[in-house]
């Protein structure tokens, strides 16, 4: 019997393939049970390859009866791991359902084609000039040719991606949506499903693995053209892809921060050159990058400048927060405002980037504070549950009743987070509706669904929340944003914490205003910070313009480009050794500029401190060159590693 040679990934942190054998003809993409180890693992079919000279196993079973990655999708996926320097074996299993990480075999799904009705009524009104100007411009996109589609918060961007699908489905192709996060994907899969029908369907981590399964077999048998998700959507098989939309492009949650640290914007852009479509790439707030594309002519660019009312977005107004009363988070100040809102029967957003009740828990006699023990990050008090817990591991703590350092028992919480806000306003405005969106309220399965709901079925409401309620939700009636500490991004030691700041603030005149009444309050303590006045007058993309100068001078990404290698372990000593060592390398074998070793951002977590080497080059193809070298070169040269390391291409945070 003929024999056949496979190199074979599996997902295991090792940078290299295993050749195995079978007697059978199998297709690259293929998953395939293998011994490894002496343990059974799930690899992928890579390539046919030669006899070697020693001693392999055969393959044990095929668990594909068609392959689950096509050759585009292989090529795209081969990309990633050469980009991102990560095992292939890991990249692969990072996209595939859950169910199909197990000996799960997946049968060829029977083709199937779908026609999709387009609900006429629910189209039955006109472009504004600004939408059908840029529908038209994306609409004659051709091949591989990327756009930035900035349009301002509520300018009506959602219909614009509406009439492009509508005329992909015309064609019988699908396209895929991308979207950063789970919390934005209630209301647009609603709206999807009453313009086309029910055959809409999303993916994403929330979904149970059953239903990532079905997902993805519905798109394998051509039945699913139409599909929203985060990034683990990115490989779903949706045959005849032909538009890759991606919405508030701009958004962090696009990169994924543990495993497989990359991009999905940046690989759908890829992904999009490899199958020659149009990719778009849309955000009312655009990241400097894909502006800074757009400048050099590499993207194009198509804008909606205003909003589908024609009214322009709320501005900003600075309140200067340093002498007032604040103890309870909100300028006393705002109170009578607030009222004044309420009484109107219109709605108030308070935006506070910190969920808990407050951030500080401390002695007052000798000025101990709460530290989780294996982060040393500050615990945060939640009142409700009467805990301490810690944002970075998860672990709760009781509340103690005397210091442990002096035994006095005047201990106090300082700071505010949204469960604060929210128990001062319930005192204050008893019989008003209110309703929190934070990471803790929205942790049951339906429960963002539910408050969503809640949120537009009452005409007054308060509304608290993290940068969940900042994102891309339409509320009604919203008069009044108050932004409580704004601060706290512009004294961030994050190189892109402005970057970040500005999108955000942006985001939140997004979500108030469609009167033309409305207001957005910043309490600041910096009253003259230059970037906040800048920015309030509500201009992202003159305030962008600004802020690529002072990168450009900085010599700052997009003008550079950078990547951290990250060390780990229990002993500040190995970890600095380890990076003195890799900056010793790349000084003398390449010609990378070097900051570090530093202590990380989040600089312990469960017990392992973090330090980082920061790698920083004028172009891309260089710096991964150099990295690459490194990885190569030195580290998987060692024998043996004392600390854990991972390499971040373009890292988000980073200081
Ligand atoms: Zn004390
Ligand atoms: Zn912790």
């Amino acid at each position: 019997m003929e024999k056949f040679y496979y190199s074979v990934s599996i997902p295991v942190p090792l940078r290299k393939d295993f050749t195995y054998f079978s007697y059978k003809n199998i297709k690259t993409g293929s998953r395939v049970k293998v011994t490894f180890n002496r343990r059974k693992l799930i690899g992928f079919i890579y390539k046919k390859t030669t006899e070697p000279d020693f001693k392999i196993a055969e393959i044990e079973e095929i668990l594909d009866e068609i392959p689950v990655f096509d050759n585009i999708s292989l090529k795209t996926l081969n990309w990633v791991s050469d980009f991102y320097i990560h095992s292939r074996g890991e990249v692969f299993s990072n996209f595939i359902p859950p169910k199909l990480r197990k000996d799960f075999y997946l049968e060829a799904p029977s083709k199937k084609f779908v026609e999709y009705k387009i609900n006429n009524k629910d189209k039955c009104f006109d472009l504004t000039s600004h939408q059908s100007k840029a529908f038209k411009f994306l609409k004659e996109l051709k091949g591989f040719d990327p756009c930035l589609f900035h349009g301002v918060t509520s300018s009506g961007k959602t219909e614009v991606y509406m009439r492009l699908v509508e005329e992909v489905l015309t064609r019988g192709e699908a396209c895929l949506i991308l979207i950063p996060e789970i919390s934005l994907t209630p209301q647009l899969e609603q709206r999807f499903k009453r313009r086309f029908g029910d055959n809409i369907d999303t993916y994403h981590s929330r979904k149970t693995a059953k239903e990532r399964l079905e997902t993805w077999k519905k798109a394998q048998s051509g039945e699913l053209r139409v599909l929203i998700g985060t990034r683990s959507s990115l490989f779903v098989p949706l045959q005849k892809l032909t538009l890759i939309i991606i919405d508030e492009e701009h958004d962090s949650s696009f990169k994924q921060q543990d495993g497989v640290k990359f991009s999905a914007r940046d690989v759908a852009i890829k992904m999009a050159q490899d199958r020659k479509i149009p990719i778009i790439v849309a955000s009312a707030t655009p990241s400097l990058k894909m502006l800074h594309l757009a400048n050099k002519g590499k993207y194009k660019f198509v804008s909606i400048p205003k909003r589908v009312n024609d009214m322009d977005p709320p501005k900003f107004s600075i309140l200067n927060s340093h002498f007032l009363d604040r103890s309870s988070g909100i300028d006393s100040n705002l109170i009578p405002l607030i009222h004044k809102t309420i009484s109107k029967n219109k709605k108030v957003l308070i935006f506070i980037n910190r969920r808990g009740y407050s951030p500080v828990f401390k002695c007052e006699d000798c000025n101990w504070n709460a530290l989780c023990n294996s982060c040393n990050s500050r615990l945060v008090h939640h009142k409700a549950i009467g805990r301490l817990k810690c944002h970075r591991c998860d672990t709760s703590f009781g509340v103690p009743s005397r210091c442990p350092e002096c035994e006095s028992n005047k201990l106090h919480s300082h700071g505010v987070g949204t469960q604060k806000i929210e128990s001062f306003l319930g005192e204050e405005f008893p019989n008003v509706p209110m309703v929190r969106l934070d990471l803790d309220s929205t942790r049951k399965k339906g429960s963002l669904e539910k408050l969503l709901s809640e949120i537009n079925e009452n005409k007054k409401a308060l509304l608290i929340g993290t940068q969940m309620i900042a994102k891309g939700h339409d509320f009604s009636d919203v008069e009044l944003g108050i932004v409580i500490d704004a601060d706290l991004g512009l004294i961030s030691h994050e190189l892109n914490a402005v970057e970040k700041l500005s999108q955000l603030l942006i985001q939140v005149t997004g979500r108030v205003g469609r009167s033309g009444k409305s207001k957005i309050i910043v309490q600041s303590d910096l009253l003259d910070n230059e970037y906040l006045n800048i920015l309030s007058n509500g201009d992202y993309l003159s305030f962008s313009k600004f802020l690529l100068e002072e990168y450009e001078a900085a010599n700052l990404p997009p003008y550079s480009s950078v990547a951290i290698l990250r060390a780990s372990s229990p002993s500040i000593n190995k970890n600095i050794n380890f990076l003195k060592k890799a900056r010793e390398y790349l000084e003398k074998e390449t010609n990378c500029e070097c900051v570090g070793p530093l202590p990380d951002i989040v600089s312990k977590i469960r017990g392992n401190f973090r330090h980082s080497l920061l790698l920083k080059t004028k172009t891309i193809p260089t710096l991964h060159k150099n990295t690459k070298s490194l990885v190569e070169g030195y580290i998987e040269k060692q024998k043996r590693l004392n600390v854990r390391w991972s390499v971040d291409m373009n890292p988000i945070d980073y200081q």
